[in-house]
Formats: C-alpha cells, sequence, structure tokens
C-alpha cells in the first residue's frame, strides 16, 4: 500500500515537517505502507508506539520525520503538545528513586530527537531550558528530565 504526505495531518517541528498519524494510517504501516515511496523504520513496532500514548492528557501525538536525510525512511517520533506548538519527547517509563512511583515521563532533550531540524543544537538547548517537573508524590527531582509525568 502507498500512502501520500497529504494523506496525513502536516505540522512543522522545528523547521522539520512531521506527519500526525491516525489508527488507521498506524495500522496500514504495520501491514507494510510505503510513505512517498519510503518505508517507516522499524514498522512493525508502530502499533507498541501508538498504543503507549494512550489516554495521555494533554495528548502526546506519534508523528513520522525523516530524520537525517541519509538515514533514509520516516521514523517515528512523540510530539507534546504545549499551547500552540509541539515539541519533541522521548516517552519512557521511570521510577523515583526517592519513594518508587513509577509511571510514564516525557524527556524533551534526547540528542536524537533532534535529527532533522532546521538547527538540531539550538531545539535542542531549546529543549534543555523546559521548565521540568518533580516527581507528583514526593516533590524529588526525577533520575531524568521531564516536561509531563502520568499523574
Ligand atoms: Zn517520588
Amino acid at each position: 500500500m502507498q500512502l501520500s504526505i497529504k494523506d496525513f495531518r502536516n505540522i512543522e517541528v522545528d523547521g522539520e515537517l512531521v506527519l500526525l498519524s491516525s489508527m488507521d494510517q498506524v495500522n496500514a504501516i504495520a501491514a507494510g505502507a510505503l510513505i512517498e515511496a519510503k518505508p517507516v523504520v522499524r514498522n512493525a513496532e508502530i502499533i507498541t508506539w501508538k498504543e503507549f500514548i494512550s489516554g495521555i492528557e494533554p495528548p502526546v501525538f506519534l508523528g513520522l520525520h525523516c530524520g537525517f536525510p541519509l538515514r533514509g525512511g520516516w521514523w517515528p517520533i512523540y510530539l507534546l503538545q504545549q499551547e500552540q506548538s509541539y515539541i519533541r519527547v522521548h516517552l519512557e517509563r521511570i521510577v523515583c528513586e526517592s519513594c518508587g512511583w513509577s509511571g510514564r515521563s516525557a524527556n524533551p532533550v534526547v540528542g536524537q530527537l533532534y535529527d532533522g531540524s532546521a538547527d538540531p543544537v539550538y531545539a535542542r538547548q531549546r529543549g534543555f531550558a523546559l521548565p521540568t517537573i518533580k516527581c507528583q508524590k514526593c516533590s524529588s527531582k526525577l533520575p531524568r528530565p521531564s516536561v509531563w509525568v502520568e499523574g
């Protein structure tokens, strides 16, 4: 199956085109659909990527971007919406070292997130400048920078 960029909701994040994917599109990609004749890298895992963000508020979106052109294909990426803009985030499960709380967290400073940005160094610095949050249970510093954790 062939999909076109026009089939997706197109947004621009840090100067790079990102395609926001619906569940139907995710299913098509998992079944091997190409986008503009290019594959989605590790496409079989894409359903897991989509399921990992279910129920998150404010919503985290699953996007596809090209990253470094030489890497070929489309790469999945998570985007957290903050007011009118989208922030690239690495979504991961973390554990608070003080109280043992565990949950999903959005980390904006993982370097590869910014591959494909118009200015990756600047975009990552902006990620570092975002206000981070503490453990929602005990207010301790979390083991990694986080701009969102589940309640
Ligand atoms: Zn804690």
